[in-house]
């Protein structure tokens, strides 16, 4: 056990506004915790000499506890947390509600909860929790109505009510906890510090929350990471739906939601992330049972045809394959079965298969090297009895120690077997998708697992340099720059076209005869965002058309907004579009996550395929090469229809430029790079917009 040793083992645990009143939450704490505590439950309330028949003190001072339970009125909860300081106690769980959910007077409340606890060092839950349970030691220090059952996955969930909600239907299925913890408000301890705690807790095999929201992501990601490896993290983060709203802005600038966030730090973060609960409780199960698979190939062994096609769509749906079988155990398979049968995966050992066949089906397939795991799928039938078939899977998931799951179909006669199934670990489900799915958690935990996290680059960069062109931003009144900063991109490294910004139709034409062939011209102006959208870009100006160019420019953006402000007109080189892709490379500031960087095909593509990809700052090299990778169009970038290769080394490089950018100035508040052309010669940022907040330079 880790550092929260005092707070999941305590020996002494006083109850801050212990009670009898029946219907008190007060009461419920004191129900719970005499019920099956191991160590001494001491009632603190100076108006009572005993509370179920305990002795009870008048002051948190006299019950020598290490564990605080507060339940007290919110007015005085502070003060009572105090006194447990005061007192020497290392831990306290706040049950007590009225501080951040309710308003102003409530948040200043949880503030000075939150300092109270600071200044006595304590490992503070809550409040406006629902508690904590640790079964080893029979603690429910709740005011639910169910206990948990001892198990090994240890659960926290920032909704007290679904903690309830799910006891009480885990205890029906047989499914047990090491610790439980109702995270409340999160005033001091949240899911990064109990991802460490049970990530050290040998007792723990898997960590899974229901979370509504992560406060400090980066922190988290960096908790989580150290966990993984060895103790696998699922989590249902509620609030997907924003997703589809965030989705529908088109604008570069707002593409990077939060929703995004937590879709690409919970990844970073090496947790699996279920959609919905039955997701959660599946993939869990599975990992806290079941040994990892060396491959993800499945074998399907089936009495029936149709329930074996399903399963091989839903295999065909998740990350796994069916499996190849060897010449052996093909060879074996023709011996054994009937001729009707079919000995390709799905393994069709047909309706009248008793249970030597099975067991002979399921020995030779999960005996093939080829062979991850296997599911078997079940039908009723005269010649087979479900209990017995029960007991030949259990035994050669352990004669061969590979995962396996069950699909044992039907209705009442299942219930015996589910039941032999599921004490050996072993889930059984109608559905062959859900058994599918569950077996898919272990090959996503398997590649987690295997994950090595490298630091980030650091590249040489001119940091100074930067901040000058920041600082520009000073005096501005809605704190964006435009192609007036390429020079920040210049001092990390990053390349961009030869050209210079002038202000005169005669210093457009000098600035053109510096650059070799047709130049591109851009006008360049704070109140002008999308320079194109009012005919403010012009590629492919010869050099005799440059100073009437510069007129029209000028002009264009006159007509757009009379008053608007014009710092000249930049002269670009041109870059080679028809061999090269316009990419974007942006960033938003998430307020959980920090800098969240975006990756996608560019131009005027991004608002139209939104195929986009994000990874939370600041990225390593493998994770910036991943970008590349996933987005729907990288087959592009790697030169589809005869087109040469794109340099993606030098996107990944850029990518990761930018990130250490956007990490060293959190002033940058929004930054696009759009495009970034990539050709097979190297990439070039030709366009940039940011957003900078003057106050954090
Ligand atoms: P904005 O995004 O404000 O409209 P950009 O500078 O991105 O302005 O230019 C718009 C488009 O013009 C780019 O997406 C690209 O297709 C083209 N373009 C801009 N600069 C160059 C250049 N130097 N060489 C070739 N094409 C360019
Ligand atoms: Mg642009």
């Amino acid at each position: 056990m880790g550092e929260l040793a005092e707070l999941f083992a305590p020996e002494r645990i006083a109850v801050i506004g212990a009670t009898e009143r029946e219907g008190s939450v007060g009461r419920a704490i004191m129900d719970n915790l005499v019920t099956d505590f191991d160590g001494e439950v001491v009632p603190v309330n100076p108006n009572y000499n005993e509370v179920l028949g305990l002795p009870c003190v008048p002051e948190v001072a006299d019950a020598d506890a290490d564990l605080a339970v507060v339940v007290v009125p919110p007015h005085i909860a502070v003060d009572a947390v105090r006194e447990a300081g005061e007192a020497g106690v290392g831990s306290a769980v706040v049950i007590t509600a009225g501080f951040g959910e309710t308003g102003s007077e409530g948040a200043n409340r949880e503030r000075e909860l939150t300092d109270v606890a600071a200044e006595y060092d304590l490992d503070l839950v809550g409040p406006n929790s629902l508690g904590i349970m640790s079964t080893p030691n029979g603690m429910n220090a709740t005011f639910g109505p169910e206990n948990a059952e001892p198990g090994s996955m240890s659960f926290m969930s920032q909704s007290g009510a679904f903690i309830t909600a799910v006891l009480d239907w885990a205890n029906d299925e047989g499914i047990g906890f090491k610790d439980v913890v109702s995270l409340g408000n999160k005033a001091v301890l949240d899911e990064s510090d109990f991802v460490r705690e049970w990530g050290d807790d040998p007792d723990t095999d898997v960590v899974i929350g229901y979370l509504e929201g992560i406060e400090h992501g980066r922190e988290f990601i960096d908790a989580a990471r150290e966990v993984t490896g060895d103790t696998p993290i699922v989590l249902v983060k509620s609030g997907r739906t924003d997703a589809g709203a965030q989705a529908a802005s088109s604008h570069t600038g707002t593409i990077a939601g939060s929703e995004q966030a937590y879709e690409a730090g919970l990844d970073q973060a090496g947790v699996i992330r279920a959609e919905s609960v039955q997701e959660l409780f599946d993939a869990a199960q599975m990992l806290a049972n079941q040994p990892l698979p060396d491959g993800d190939d499945v074998a399907v062994i089936t009495n029936a045809g149709g329930p074996g096609v399903m399963s091989t769509d839903a295999v065909g749906e998740s990350g796994l394959s069916m499996a190849s079988f060897s010449e052996e155990t093909l060879a074996a398979f023709e011996e054994k079965l009937p001729e009707e049968g079919n000995i390709y995966n799905p393994v069709d050992i047909v309706g009248d298969a008793d249970i030597d066949r099975f067991r002979d089906a399921l020995d030779v397939a999960l005996g093939d090297g080829n062979v991850g795991m296997a599911l078997v799928l079940s039908c009723p039938t005269a010649v087979l009895d479900y209990e017995d078939l029960a007991e030949a899977t259990v035994e050669m998931r352990e004669k061969h120690g590979k995962p396996v799951a069950a699909c044992f179909m039907g209705g009442e006669r299942v219930a015996p077997a589910a039941e032999i199934l599921g004490e050996a670990g072993i889930p059984n489900y109608f559905d062959p998708a859900r058994a599918v799915g569950a077996l898919d958690a272990l090959r996503r935990y398997r590649g987690i697992s295997e994950r090595e996290y490298e630091a980030p680059t650091a590249f040489d960069v001119d940091r100074e340099r930067a901040r000058e062109v920041l600082e520009s931003v000073r005096g501005r009144d809605d704190n964006r720059l435009g192609v007036e900063a390429m020079g920040l991109l210049d001092a990390y490294g990053i390349e961009t076209p030869a050209g210079a910004i002038v202000d005169s139709p005669t210093a457009a034409e000098e600035a053109a005869a510096d650059v070799d062939g047709d130049v591109v011209m851009k006008i360049v102006s704070p109140d002008i965002l999308h320079k194109s959208d009012i005919g403010g870009v012009k590629v492919g100006v010869a050099d005799e058309d440059v100073y009437d160019a510069y007129e029209d420019l000028v002009t264009r953006a006159r007509n757009y907004q009379p008053d608007a402000t014009i710092l000249g007109v930049q002269v670009q080189e041109m870059v080679d579009l028809d061999s090269g892709v316009e990419t974007i490379v942006g960033v938003n500031r998430d307020p959980q996550f920090g800098p969240l960087l975006m990756f996608g095909l560019g131009g005027i593509f991004v608002e139209i395929l939104e195929d986009t990809t994000f990874r939370v700052a600041p990225v390593s090299e493998r994770e910036a090469t991943e970008m590349t990778e996933e987005i729907k169009t990288a087959p592009l970038l790697r030169g589809a229809r005869g087109r040469d290769p794109v340099d993606r080394g030098g996107i990944v490089e850029t990518i990761q430029r930018l990130s250490q950018l956007v990490t060293d100035f959190p002033a940058i508040l929004e930054l696009d790079v759009n495009p970034l052309v990539a050709t097979s010669d190297g990439v070039k940022a030709v366009d940039v917009r940011l957003t900078v907040d003057p106050d954090e330079l």
